[in-house]
């Protein structure tokens, strides 16, 4: 509780934190409540991203009122719910891109929901490896309800939870949409200041969650805990419904992502979805991980990039970079990142966070 003590961190996460202690609804709990009474299946995908985006005004309307603490969660239920939610929109999107599966920016185009399976190896399922109260996250988090889904989009050969991104994926509990809302429930109810969806990695699982907020019972801050490789069209899904954002940026060129995460356009890519949410205000705790050798490469230019692009952000300056995985199994292909990153290269990291003036003490 004592980091919000910090005028940085309370100013910074205020949206979150009102969520967090139930003075605001979530933003999944607005959209319930903003739609229209038209059917959505006779709607082509093109028709449906123009609801969609009249909808978003609507939205916007009372999210400005619950920022400025104007709405309350219990004004908002007074309301009354339209046939067809702005969620509901969002989910059937979600299903439409499944069926040419464009979540992420591998853009496999393949039919998941016929069972054929993209480079993240899902086809039309969600696989829960284990959910917690997790204590480890970064201060303002904690317990954080933590939903890990099986899988990923990336490859890192120092993945530290390569069991269920890339060894056993299908390994947790296949679950349903009203499944995970019981899961988020139960998380709530013990005491979570938020739902945390991590992996693996959970773009690719982004029907299923939104699926399950038509079902949690709870008010509930929504965290997207995640390498940020989705498309646009994820991103704009995603937007109205995450309260808090706690992505990675790892990479500071297309270069390094590809070699160690084999990944390609990483830097473009997650440096635009980060821009689209600095820009809109959003609360974001951007993590970076420091790895030894790419303090000039990566560290620096990840750092600077967010001192120009995202000054609205806290930063979490990782230090528990340790090699796993493949780096572990043969450090002779990986020779630059099979140790851990010394004290100076850490200390190094700090030097730079601190002369760009990012706000990371609270967080690191
Ligand atoms: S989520 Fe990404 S990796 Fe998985 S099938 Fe869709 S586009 Fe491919």
């Amino acid at each position: 509780m004592t980091v919000w003590r910090s005028r940085v961190v309370r100013e910074k996460l205020s949206w979150y934190y009102n969520v967090m202690i139930n003075r605001v609804p979530a933003k999944f709990v607005i959209a319930r409540y903003v739609g229209t009474e038209g059917g959505l299946s006779g709607l082509s995908l093109e028709e449906l991203w123009n609801l969609h985006r009249e909808l978003s005004k609507e939205f916007s309307r009372l999210f400005a009122e619950a920022k400025e603490l104007r709405l309350s969660l219990r004004d908002v239920e007074k309301l009354e719910k339209p046939k067809v939610s702005y969620l509901d929109v969002k989910i059937e999107i979600a299903r439409r891109i499944m069926s040419n599966c464009h979540f992420c920016e591998w853009r496999c185009s393949v039919d998941r929901l016929s069972g054929r399976r993209g480079f993240c190896r899902l086809a039309n399922e969600t696989y829960v490896a284990s959910y917690f109260l997790h204590i480890g996250e970064e201060p303002p988090l904690v317990p954080s309800g933590t939903i890990f889904y099986g899988s990923c989009n990336f490859r890192c050969v120092f993945c530290q939870n390569h069991d269920i991104s890339q060894e056993h994926p299908y390994s947790g509990l296949k679950v349903s949409a009203e499944e995970l809302a019981a899961i988020q429930d139960y998380l709530r109810g013990e005491g979570a200041r938020n739902i945390n969806h991590v992996g693996g990695e959970p773009t690719p699982n982004i029907y299923t969650i939104l699926s399950s907020l038509k079902y949690v019972k709870y008010n509930v801050p929504q965290l997207w805990n995640s390498n940020m490789y989705l498309t646009e069209e994820s991103l704009e899904l995603l937007r109205d419904v995450i309260d808090i954002w706690l992505p990675d940026f790892k990479y500071g060129t297309n270069t390094c992502a590809s070699r160690l995460s084999l990944v390609r356009d990483y830097y473009d890519v997650v440096a635009r979805n980060l821009k689209v949410i600095c820009s809109s205000g959003d609360p974001i705790i951007i993590r970076h991980l420091v790895m030894p050798n790419h303090i000039d490469c990566c560290t620096e230019r990840v750092l600077t990039w967010i001192s120009e692009n995202c000054p609205t952000a806290l930063v979490n300056v990782m230090d528990q970079y340790r090699p796993e995985y493949l780096v572990l199994r043969r450090p002779e292909n990986y020779r630059e990142i099979a140790r851990r990153p010394t004290r100076e290269e850490i200390e190094r990291a700090y030097e730079i966070a601190r002369r760009l003036r990012i706000d990371f003490e609270d967080v690191s």
